[in-house]
């Protein structure tokens, strides 16, 4: 047996026990089926799945929200550690890797801005420099 929401041409609302789908599908088209209600024969398949649809798409856009907040909280965390962690050396950031790297000046971690290409030079010159997901604020 399938159990099918059905309505009625006056919108009354009713559920119908059928042996399959097809089964239902003839005693509509046959005016078997009357609307409890008003005694309508005027009775078709209520249309369910769109509203099923619509629930999931919103779970889902909900766990997706969450993602993004927890990415950002992440993200923020991160910030958070590098305002109180780092030195930000700015634009000096290239010259500043290099000097502790070679020595000449006090060992570090410090944050700041390098163009791709001082990025890339810095790693090849074997400084230890990494991207951060975050531009850490320039106010402070
Ligand atoms: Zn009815």
């Amino acid at each position: 047996m399938i159990r099918y929401a059905l309505s009625c041409a006056a919108g009354h609302e009713f559920d119908g026990w059928f042996p399959d789908s097809s089964g239902c599908d003839i005693q509509l088209e046959r005016h078997l089926v009357t609307c409890p209600d008003c005694g309508s024969v005027k009775v078709r398949k209520a249309l369910m799945a769109p509203a099923v649809r619509t629930g999931s798409r919103d779970a889902s856009a909900k766990r997706q929200a969450l993602a993004l907040a927890t990415h950002q909280a992440k993200l923020e965390a991160l910030r958070a550690h590098v305002e109180q962690n780092f030195e930000n050396v700015g634009d000096r950031f290239p010259e500043e890797a290099r000097r502790i790297h070679y020595g000449e000046t006090e060992a570090r971690d410090i944050v700041g801005e390098a163009s791709l290409d001082e990025a890339k030079s810095l790693i090849e010159e074997g400084v230890e420099v990494a991207p951060l997901p975050i531009r850490p604020r320039t106010d402070a």
